[in-house]
């Protein structure tokens, strides 16, 4: 890392700057208590790790189970801002884990960074005894000042893991190594303050297709068009079903992300509520519910309705889309 470069380190709350009432307690806590300055003075050496100045900026202060479009613009117009900066070489953010791989996704494609921008988290709160979040912190620096981490996107580090935006998927609600990055794997490993990457992990990266807008294209979040999902399952019910779909689109809703069973199928009682949506001129997408994997089509077929892309993330892709950004769900 060059003298005279700054890490910018993002708060937006959490339960990494959460706080409990006994240190034995890794549940029944108030995520988003502490700011993000207190998070760094737990972490002594951090700063010499870091190679670089440290600034840590407060952008939010959430649970991350209530992210929103609004906290969402604000981050990718603030990490537009600096990573135009000659003097930062690198943003960590502090997030919720709750829905940190949909942030991650989100700036992902909104930034497209050359520059590291790394996400971490914690799921135990700042006061507990086994308090995940000073490593993980610690961690994500030291990826973030790795040279290799450049051109790698936006990642996300967790539980001394290195994953992509866009393979990394929450895959447990209690467990401190909660993150999974499917069948490719962690990009790599952070080890004693270095990180090791994996033989393949460029090939994993994610490369923008098309030339996108920039970050500070997006327009206010109030006009970001709302995308819901739908998930198909055994017992559906097709009035319900429809009732659904009829209020989506009361609602003004305009994407709908269909979570199928198995290889992208859909129980028949869901039918009508998707004629219903196309008739109403909603844009569909079309993913799997399995944890892991992707459709898989016949040669020759039609493939326009499908995502490559887990429902929650192929949600983003879709409102993404819907604003003028080039497909980033294939
Ligand atoms: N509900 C918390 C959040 O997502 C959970 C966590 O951070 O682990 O903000």
């Amino acid at each position: 890392m060059e003298c005279g470069k700054n890490i910018v380190i993002l708060g937006t709350g959490g339960t990494i700057a959460g706080l409990a009432e006994h240190a034995g307690t890794g549940v029944g806590y108030r995520p988003a208590q502490l700011g993000v300055a207190e998070l760094l003075q737990a972490v002594p050496d951090l700063q010499q790790l870091a190679g670089a100045a440290l600034q840590a900026e407060q952008l939010a202060q959430l649970d991350s189970k209530d992210m929103d479009h609004a906290t969402w613009l604000l981050l990718a117009r603030r990490c537009a801002q600096l990573l135009a900066r000659d003097d930062v070489a690198a943003i960590v953010i502090t997030h919720g884990t709750d829905t940190l791989e949909e942030t991650a996704w989100f700036l992902q494609c909104v930034l497209a960074p050359a520059k590291p921008v790394v996400l971490t988290c914690a799921m135990r709160p700042a006061t507990a005894i086994s308090a995940d979040g000073p490593g993980n912190l610690r961690d994500a620096v030291a990826c973030a000042t790795d040279a290799a981490a450049q051109g790698r996107g936006v990642l996300v580090v967790a539980a001394g893991r290195v994953f992509s935006a866009r393979q990394v998927c929450k895959v447990h609600p209690y467990r401190v190594d909660a993150f999974d990055g499917g069948e490719a794997g962690p990009l790599g490993w952070v080890e004693e303050g270095r990180v090791r990457w994996a033989a393949a992990s460029m090939a994993a990266v994610q490369v923008q297709s098309a030339p996108q807008p920039p970050a500070t294209a997006l327009p206010e979040a109030e006009s970001w068009p709302q995308v819901e999902v739908l998930l198909s399952h055994a017992g559906s019910s097709a009035a319900a079903a429809l009732a659904q779909v009829q209020a989506l689109c009361a609602a003004g809703v305009r994407g709908l992300v269909v979570a199928g069973t198995g290889n992208g199928t859909t129980h028949k009682a869901l039918d009508a509520a998707l004629d219903h949506a196309q008739a109403h001129g909603l844009a569909v997408r079309c993913t799997t519910r399995c944890a892991q994997g992707r459709i898989v089509q016949a040669q020759g077929a039609d493939d326009s309705r499908v995502s490559a892309l887990p429902a929650v993330k192929a949600r983003i892709s879709l409102m993404l889309e819907l604003m003028g950004w080039p497909r980033t769900d294939r």
